[in-house]
């Protein structure tokens, strides 16, 4: 099973920094999800812990910020164009990759579409989700880059596509790609999971503009 994603490279930080880091992923998740246009200091201040962390995440390619100070992309959410979205019973946002699409509707367990695109033919791609479980899309699979990512969204991101066929993505990683694995969909919801974890936890607990996610079906 394949690593689960740092979206955060907060293994040296310290304890405070390392909090921030989490807390300005999860809050401009939220913020981004539900479409508000905030700044960090909004969201969380400016005390020198958050400041550390958000220089330590736009450093790593983990946020993105407007020159005028407003979260544009964190955690897998952006507020700019993309190739990837999600579209749900609240509204569309866009993602940094097929990975995101797939993936943040899974750990929130919401009905949802992934919208993406095979970059080998240029095929939009759907994935429908009921409460997080993936209906199957027969022949897709997802390209895993297992790189050293010192800048999440033009290292890993650019590279963690959908493919609409095995065959296309053979094409497109024998011209293009280094290590990486092969994901069905599946696979994609189960890691989806384990990354958002966090957003997941916190989310359901705060409804102010954000979908609130429905808990799974028993048995499911
Ligand atoms: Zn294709």
């Amino acid at each position: 099973m394949t690593a689960a994603l740092d979206l955060f490279d907060d293994a040296e930080l310290d304890g405070a920094v390392a909090q921030a880091v989490r807390r300005i992923a999860v809050a401009g998740f939220k913020a981004l999800w539900s479409g508000r246009r905030v700044t960090l200091a909004e969201l969380l201040g400016d005390d020198a812990a958050v400041t550390e962390a958000a220089d330590h995440l736009l450093a790593r390619g983990r946020i993105e910020v407007s020159d005028d100070g407003h979260v544009v992309a964190v955690h897998g959410l952006a507020r700019r164009a993309t190739r990837h979205r999600i579209e749900h019973a609240a509204g569309v946002v866009n993602t940094w990759c097929a990975l995101d699409a797939i993936g943040i509707p899974a750990a929130l367990a919401i009905d949802a579409r992934a919208v993406t695109q095979c970059p080998t033919c240029g095929a939009g791609l759907k994935v429908t989700l009921s409460r997080g479980q993936p209906e199957p899309l027969p022949g897709a699979v997802l390209w895993y880059p297992e790189l050293r990512c010192a800048h999440l969204v033009d290292d890993f991101c650019a590279e963690a596509n959908l493919f609409c066929s095995p065959d296309h993505l053979e094409r497109w990683v024998g011209d293009n790609a280094g290590a990486g694995t092969v994901m069905t969909i599946k696979q994609v919801t189960e890691l989806g999971r384990q990354v958002w974890a966090e957003v997941s936890d916190e989310f359901g607990a705060d409804t102010d503009g954000g979908q609130k996610p429905q808990p799974p079906s028993p048995g499911t």
